[in-house]
């Protein structure tokens, strides 16, 4: 049964009550600048708590990785910050300057992007790339760092040797896997993950996937983790938010809205690939493609593709509502219900 809760800021709804959390994302607006503004990611509230795996999953377009940017701090023009703010452990990020966020990247935040190859230095041995992340940090003898680096390659499952390798004698899982030795080689309270596996086969992927869940449990950071891939972010994650049109639709434990999936995109996405165990089923896709978010539809953004479309979608926007004990969804259909 649907309850809403009209006496909480949607921020504070967002959120799971974490008792201290990580990162606090509240109201995040992006933007890309042009005559006719691009709003990508559109009043974001999510909390990550210490040692969480939080997946974001959503179509190519929704805004996922424009979220990843902002939280990092790595937009670059003409993307931009236009209002809402990110706090990690207790920093305002987006009021941070450049030094600043040079002492909290890699030691207490790092990012792994979606291809290795453009984030390696191809002119640099992996040995010297990992060299030049800790000294940029600390000071620490040479052999320290030799020491360290090892340790972290054999964290992820490469042999030392290759240390002296450049980035192009390795296969595309080993640059991956060196990505995230390097992500991982100050220990950071948050790795932030924008589809680390989606250069990478099957079979790479997994092996890489089920290495830094392991490593997560082992070590205790915090993942953000975007993907596309539903099967995958099923296994790792403890919550997962479902994004539309740069705005998160559904938000819950991951397991609940797996077996439960409350929003009609998060239903759609669900049945748009197959499962693995249970009776067979047809595949039904999701009619139409995303709205254009320079001008995206009015009321519900869902509203031109939603099979269960009343008449309100289209003129109101929705209100996020409690569902069950910890499912937030933004649908009109359980203010309808209450
Ligand atoms: Fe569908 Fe309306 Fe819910 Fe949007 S608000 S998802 S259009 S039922």
């Amino acid at each position: 049964m649907a309850a809403p809760l009209p006496s909480l800021p949607e921020s504070a709804m967002w959120s799971v009550p974490a008792d201290e959390p990580l990162l606090e994302v509240s109201d995040l607006v992006v933007e890309y600048a042009s005559d006719e503004p691009v709003r990508a990611v559109d009043k974001v509230s999510l909390r990550v708590g210490r040692g969480e795996f939080v997946g974001i999953v959503g179509e190519s377009g929704c805004g996922k990785s424009t979220l990843l940017y902002a939280i990092s701090s790595l937009l670059t023009s003409p993307a931009r910050v236009v209002s809402g703010s990110v706090t990690f452990k207790g920093h305002q990020m987006t009021s941070l300057t450049e030094d600043e966020l040079r002492q909290i990247r890699w030691r207490d935040l790092s990012v792994v992007m979606q291809s290795a190859m453009n984030a390696l230095n191809p002119v640099l041995t992996i040995g010297a790339q990992l060299r030049d992340a800790m000294a940029a940090h600390e000071k620490v003898s040479p052999a320290r760092l030799r020491e360290r680096s090892e340790d972290v390659l054999r964290l992820v499952g490469i042999d030392p040797i290759h240390l002296r390798s450049y980035p192009h004698q390795l296969s595309g899982g080993m640059r991956q896997r060196a990505m995230i030795a390097m992500a991982l080689v100050f220990k950071p309270d948050l790795v932030i993950m924008d589809e680390p596996t989606s250069a990478l086969d099957v079979v790479a992927q997994r092996s890489l996937i089920l290495r830094v869940k392991q490593l997560q449990r082992e070590i205790g950071f915090a993942v953000l983790f975007v993907t596309h891939d539903m099967s995958l972010v099923s296994h790792l994650s403890d919550r997962l938010a479902i994004m539309y049109a740069g705005q998160i639709a559904e938000l819950g434990p991951t397991r609940e809205v797996f077996s439960n999936p409350r929003h009609p995109y998060s239903q759609g996405l669900l049945q748009a690939f197959p499962s693995i165990r249970g009776p067979r089923r047809p595949l039904t896709g999701i009619p139409g493609s995303p709205p254009d978010l320079r001008r995206p539809p009015t009321g519900c953004r869902f509203h031109p593709r939603c099979g269960q479309v009343m008449e309100v979608c289209s003129r109101d926007e929705p209100r996020v509502h409690q569902v069950g004990d910890t499912d937030l969804v933004r649908c009109h259909l359980y203010e309808a219900e209450a």
